[in-house]
């Protein structure tokens, strides 16, 4: 038996304060700045799981909320794990389920020990604390498994966020010492201190004493609007260890990407691509785009011209027009499949901006032609 890689993190090279680098996993290297499409049930919904590899993606990530209400850890575990359950065969990164209960508002009780909830499914109360919560990511088999934390809400007073904070990182102690380590396999601390720069810098050094595999900020993209959650960017990620990788948790926007990126961030996730890819929003170089408005329904243009995923090589926008106003399922598949593809190759000309020493000249060119806004729609008389 061939012996499985450490988790590891290699930092190639920095532009500014973005960072190229490598994560090394046992079940295979993720080149960073990524992002992770989100698989919450296990599905990454509308997409094969070749399709979601082949849009450039190398992790994706799962939800410990919504597996151990159905199908269930245990059977997960039975399965082989949630890699082996959907035939992923790249690293798995899953959540710790603190975000998804504290979302749940009233249903949900918390205290030291941890956090009772009752499942929006049928009801049933369950109980998650660090302990539970670290073994059940465990029974998935995450190759990355993220510390128990509480999501401070936004907006929240500094001593509430301190209160917070304090309880996360002794939440995060707890998972540490839950964590059964393997070769190939990593946990991430998760910083919390809401918008306060004390306490951002207090959960680092709580966190960094632990000892992660990674650090994930948490607690943002909850409210609290682009320009403050940049500004605590500012100063949590220079407090980082630089050997480490950082993971921005539930972002984002494309121009919120390129924004972390700027400032020294390397893993992303978000439903949006895929959500929106279900709505009938496609993200553009141009720009988001309603595939719904009528403009749309004589245009023989592809989505994004630049794009060479199927959507965009194969098909016309009045075409995937007539798939939404059909509700055909191939409407959201296809336009599931771009926006996935749309956000790798972002992450790839990141990559490759940063590599190249001109990743402020990437950035102003792409707010310039985000800024821009989409193609014009043809007159009447060019669509027929
Ligand atoms: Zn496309």
């Amino acid at each position: 038996m061939t012996e499985r890689p450490a988790f590891g993190f290699d930092l190639l090279g920095t532009d500014g304060l973005a960072r190229r680098g490598q994560v090394t996993t046992g079940f295979g290297t993720v080149q960073t700045p990524a992002f992770m499409p989100v698989g919450t049930a296990a599905s990454v919904k509308g997409m094969m799981p070749d399709q979601v590899r082949a849009t450039g993606a190398e992790i994706i990530l799962s939800n410990t909320y919504h597996l151990m209400l159905r199908p269930g850890a245990e059977r997960v575990e039975r399965l082989g794990g949630v890699r082996r359950m959907m035939g992923w065969d790249g690293p798995l990164l899953t959540d710790s389920g603190g975000f998804q209960v504290m979302s749940l508002g009233p249903l949900r009780q918390l205290d030291e020990k941890g956090v009772t909830f009752k499942s929006h499914l049928d009801g049933s109360r369950h109980l998650l604390t660090p302990e539970i919560s670290t073994r059940i990511q465990h029974q998935l088999d995450a190759t990355i498994t993220m510390a128990f934390d509480e999501c401070t809400p936004f907006p929240s007073s500094k001593s509430v966020a301190a209160d917070s904070m304090a309880l996360s990182m002794r939440w995060a102690e707890r998972s540490r010492q839950a964590f059964q380590p393997r070769p190939g396999y990593g946990q991430f601390g998760i910083v919390q201190g809401s918008v306060f720069e004390q306490l951002r810098l207090q959960s680092i050094e709580q966190l960094v004493a632990i000892g992660f595999e990674g650090y994930a900020v948490g607690g943002l993209a909850v409210g609290e609007g682009q320009e403050a959650m940049f500004a605590t960017l500012d100063f949590t990620c220079p407090a980082l260890p630089a050997d480490k990788p950082r993971y921005l948790m539930g972002v984002g926007k494309p121009a919120d990407l390129v924004g972390a990126v700027a400032r020294g961030i390397d893993m992303f996730d978000c439903v949006l691509p895929t959500r929106s890819g279900r709505t009938g929003q496609g993200f553009t170089r141009g720009g988001p785009v309603n595939l719904k408005n009528a403009r749309h329904a004589d245009d023989p243009r592809p989505l994004d011209a630049d794009c060479h995923c199927p959507a965009c090589s194969r098909f016309s926008r009045a075409y995937l027009h007539h798939l939404f106003k059909a509700e055909e399922v191939q409407g959201l598949m296809l336009l599931s499949w771009h926006n996935l593809t749309y956000y790798q190759d972002l992450m790839a000309a990141m990559r490759a901006a940063i590599e190249a020493g001109r990743f402020a000249e990437f950035a102003r060119d792409f707010a310039t032609r985000q800024a821009a806004g989409d193609i014009d729609p043809l007159s009447p008389l060019a669509a027929r």
